[in-house]
This record gives structure tokens, C-alpha cells and sequence, in this order.
């Protein structure tokens, strides 16, 4: 879509932020409430992302939980590709203690997926566009009940009562934020021009550094880990066969999932000083001191691809929201990779946001009228935040605490230390109630499922 159009001047639903947390919400919003008929904004400063990349070549992958597949394909944002993972294999170099955990043992087709972050934002990309493009011919026709098809999905809504509209303002930044009683304002800039736009919420997904956070003046608790994350593919000798390993080493640990048949993404962490060390190594000898690391359990590592680097942070933000604005993603909580929770937890944030709006909505209860029906109606009255953030505190406290003290406590070589890791691993594999626990911490289904129209 060009960068001229129109910024709207009122909207129900403005979602700041256009990166893998945004753009997935503002897809299920149009995909979920069609019958709702909420107008929905996504606006973005896009191309650069708010961690410093050009969002569309986002050169990462991202492991998915099984509960996120299920998650974005009810709301028609799942891709296409994906590498399944069958296993999971957690060790510790130097030291007896390991976890290995099975699809099969959990009684599911995969523990979880890999996929490409760029891939995911273009098809991102074409969903909005898709939405977007049929708002523009709704628009020209003057009906927003223009017949169209979707045709990501069998499971499109109805579509003569098709009503969601999305006005994407590319390439337009938010500048400020005053929020009244029953409406935030918002200062869009595009170009040199600034405009008004009001909405009745205001969903914050503008990454780690969130403006709105500053201005909404959210306190969060923030810790530099003094670490970054490594990333390249690394082509192998044999097919990895789907399984995905963490090895834990006293440089911090390093994951290689599955790609493809014969290639794994790496998530190399390592602290300030060492990463510096191994970003200037030559590809051959990073690969040999990777291939040290982890001996020959996925073969021989015969190339590397591009390196890239990501500092490493904690962002915890105590609350969701602060009056009609809700924060997501990087912008509420920025977490440690080395669970791989950061966006499969906003995953079940988006998912529980979508499942709150469709349930107390006036066409869920059929109480078209009444002032209970005026106030369930719009999206950013306080009993509809409150009963999101209710619903999302005890998970979301529990992912934080989890990533944290991982980071923390599979760091360094204080050999005491490397003993208890090694037990703690060597329990977890051998008591069947711990293994259960971490199998479904690991797909994501501790907190269960929101209420959503899953796909048969
Ligand atoms: C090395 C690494 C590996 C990871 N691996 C995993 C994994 O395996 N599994 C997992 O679940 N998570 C993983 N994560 C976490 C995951 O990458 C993040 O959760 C996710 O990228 C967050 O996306 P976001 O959309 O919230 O933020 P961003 O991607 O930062 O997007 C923010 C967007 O907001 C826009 N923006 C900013 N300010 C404004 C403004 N004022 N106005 C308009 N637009 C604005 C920007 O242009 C940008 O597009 C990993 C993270 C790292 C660092």
C-alpha cells in the first residue's frame, strides 16, 4: 500500500508497531472480529524495527510452542513453512545431566516449529494488504459490506457481514499520546505532516525502546544481562533429523534448531567481551570452536551463513495496561532468547485479548442496547482490560521468572554451580511428573488454550 494515504481521524482500535507482535494482532483483529466491525489501525514506523533492523529482512528464526501454532492458526496468521521440531535435547558441556523430550512421549504431531522471522513478515505483509486493499474497495463503493473472499483461509467469517477495516499508515511514526476518559489521542506523523487520531484503545507494540511506555509513564523493571545473541545458520553433514538442542557451556548456552532437512539456526549467547572475540573470528574458525562446543551429535558443520548480533535485555513491565493503553510484545515485555518465550508469550497474549473482545462483545451476548452492551462494546472500557490483564498475569509472571533465572543461572563456570545445573537436568529427565511439566512449559500449554475458533 503507498505511504499516501489518508491517516483516519477516529478509530476503535489503533495498534502501534507494525513488527511480528503488531502485525500479527492487527491480522487477527480484522480475521477474529469481522462481526464486530471494529475499524482498526495499524500504524509503523516501518522499515526500521524498533530493535535497530529492517523489519522485512529480520535475518532471525523463531521457535514457535506447539500452543502458538494453535494460537495463530485460529487467527489465520500461521505461515506456510515451518520446520517441525520432534525433539527436544537439553545438555550441559562437560557434565552427565540431560533432558530429552519426544513428540511422541507428549502425545502431539511436534513439540514446536521453526520458522523464519522474514518469511513470517511478508506473509504478515500480505494479509494486511489483503485486509487493507478490501477497506480501500469497500471505501470506493461506499459499503463496507462488499462481498469478498479470503483466501489464506477455509475458515474466512461470512463474508456479506465482513466489516472489520484496516487503514494501514505506513511509514508514519507516533509522536505523542493524551488519553481522556473515553478515547486516546494520537499525534501521527508521516512525512512532515502531522495528524489527530483518536482511539478507543490504543494497543502498544512499538518494541523493546516503546515511546508510549515513556510517555504513559509505565515504570518496568530493566536489566542489561551484558550479553548478546549470536545468530547464523549452519549447514550440516547429515539431516538433523527435526531435533532441536540446547546445550548449556560455561560461555552461556547455544541452541541449534532445525531447518530444512540439513541446516540449524543457531542462538549463540555469550557475554559482551567473548562476543565481540567470536564475531571477529573467520567463519572457518567460528565453526570449529562451535563444532568444539558440540561434538558431533547433528554431524559435521561444513558452512556458516551471515552472523548478525542482538544485545540482550530484560524489560518487565509489572502492568498491562495504563487507561485505554495496552502494551504487547517487546514493548511490555522484553525477555532473555534463551527459552525462546519472547513471542510465543505475546502469542498467548494476543490470543487471550482476542478471545476477551469476542466474548464481550454485543454480538456474543445477544444484548443489543442495553448500557451494559454500550460499555461491553468498546474495546478499551476497563472491565474489558481488566479481565485481559486477570487472565494473563499468572503466565505471564511465570514465563519472565522462568527465562530470568535461566539466564542467570546457566551462566558462568563456577564449577559448584555447574554441579547443581548438571543434578537439576538429571532430575528433571528421570522424575516423570517434572518431565510432564517441562514437556508442557515447553509447548505452551501450561496456562491452556484462550477461547478461540480453532480450525477442525
Ligand atoms: C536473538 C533472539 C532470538 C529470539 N528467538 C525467539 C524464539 O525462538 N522464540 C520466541 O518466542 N521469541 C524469540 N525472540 C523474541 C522475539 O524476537 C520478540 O518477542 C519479537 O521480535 C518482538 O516483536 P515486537 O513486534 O514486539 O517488536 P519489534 O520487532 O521491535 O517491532 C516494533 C515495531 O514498532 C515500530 N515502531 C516503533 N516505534 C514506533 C512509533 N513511535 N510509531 C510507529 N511505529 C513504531 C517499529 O518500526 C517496529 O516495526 C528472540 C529474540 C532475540 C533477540
Amino acid at each position: 500500500m503507498s505511504t499516501d494515504h489518508p491517516i483516519p481521524t477516529a478509530v476503535d482500535i489503533a495498534v502501534v508497531g507494525g513488527g511480528m507482535v503488531g502485525g500479527t494482532l492487527a491480522v487477527a483483529l480484522c480475521h477474529v472480529l469481522t462481526a464486530q466491525g471494529y475499524t482498526v489501525a495499524l500504524i509503523d514506523a516501518d522499515p526500521a524495527s524498533a530493535e535497530g533492523t529492517q523489519a522485512h529482512s529480520d535475518p532471525r528464526t523463531t521457535a514457535m510452542s506447539f500452543a502458538s501454532r494453535q494460537i495463530l492458526s485460529a487467527l489465520s496468521c500461521w505461515p506456510g513453512d515451518s520446520s517441525p521440531i520432534h525433539q527436544v535435547h537439553v545438555s550441559h558441556r562437560g557434565y552427565l545431566g540431560k533432558v530429552r523430550l519426544s513428540a511422541e512421549e507428549l502425545g502431539v504431531p511436534a513439540v514446536g516449529y521453526v520458522i523464519d522471522n522474514g518469511q513470517y513478515l511478508q506473509h504478515l505483509q500480505q494479509r494486511i494488504h489483503h485486509y487493507a486493499e478490501q477497506h480501500d474497495q469497500a471505501a470506493s463503493t461506499h459499503s463496507f459490506t462488499h462481498p469478498s473472499t479470503d483466501p489464506f483461509t477455509d475458515a474466512s467469517a461470512d463474508p456479506s457481514t465482513d466489516k472489520a477495516r484496516l487503514f494501514h499508515c505506513q511509514q508514519c511514526t507516533v509522536t505523542g499520546i493524551e488519553q481522556q476518559d473515553d478515547h486516546a489521542q494520537l499525534s501521527v506523523q508521516q512525512l512532515s505532516v502531522t495528524s489527530q487520531m483518536t482511539a478507543k484503545l490504543v494497543v502498544a507494540a512499538d518494541g523493546a525502546r516503546s515511546s508510549l511506555r515513556e510517555w504513559c509513564h509505565l515504570t518496568s523493571r530493566e536489566t542489561d544481562y551484558e550479553q548478546v545473541g549470536i545468530i547464523a545458520n549452519v549447514t550440516l553433514d547429515t539431516p538433523h533429523q527435526h531435533i532441536a538442542y540446547e546445550r548449556f557451556a560455561a560461555n552461556g548456552p547455544v541452541a541449534l534448531l532445525p531447518l530444512g532437512t540439513h541446516q540449524a539456526s543457531m542462538v549463540l549467547t555469550a557475554d559482551n567481551h567473548h562476543a565481540s572475540h567470536l564475531l571477529a573470528l573467520s567463519d572457518d574458525a567460528f565453526l570449529a570452536q562451535l563444532q568444539q562446543l558440540f561434538g558431533r551429535r547433528l554431524g559435521r558443520f561444513i558452512e556458516l551463513g551471515p552472523r548478525s548480533s542482538w544485545p540482550l535485555y530484560l524489560v518487565d513491565s509489572r502492568v498491562n495496561c495504563v487507561g485505554r493503553v495496552l502494551f504487547m510484545g517487546n514493548a511490555a515485555r522484553t525477555l532473555h532468547p534463551v527459552a525462546g518465550q519472547g513471542f510465543n508469550l505475546a502469542v498467548r497474549d494476543m490470543g487471550s485479548l482476542i478471545a476477551t473482545l469476542r466474548h464481550r462483545s454485543p454480538t456474543s451476548h445477544e444484548t443489543h442496547g442495553s448500557q451494559e452492551t454500550q460499555a461491553s462494546h468498546d474495546p478499551g472500557d476497563a472491565s474489558v482490560l481488566n479481565a485481559y490483564a486477570d487472565n494473563r498475569k499468572k503466565d505471564q509472571q511465570h514465563t519472565i521468572a522462568l527465562t530470568d533465572a535461566l539466564a542467570r543461572i546457566f551462566r558462568g563456570a563456577n564449577p559448584a554451580f555447574s554441579h547443581l545445573r548438571s543434578a537439576g537436568l538429571l532430575s528433571l529427565d528421570r522424575l516423570p511428573g517434572a518431565r510432564q511439566t517441562f514437556g508442557r512449559a515447553a509447548m505452551g500449554v501450561s496456562a491452556g488454550l484462550p477461547d478461540l475458533p480453532y480450525p477442525h
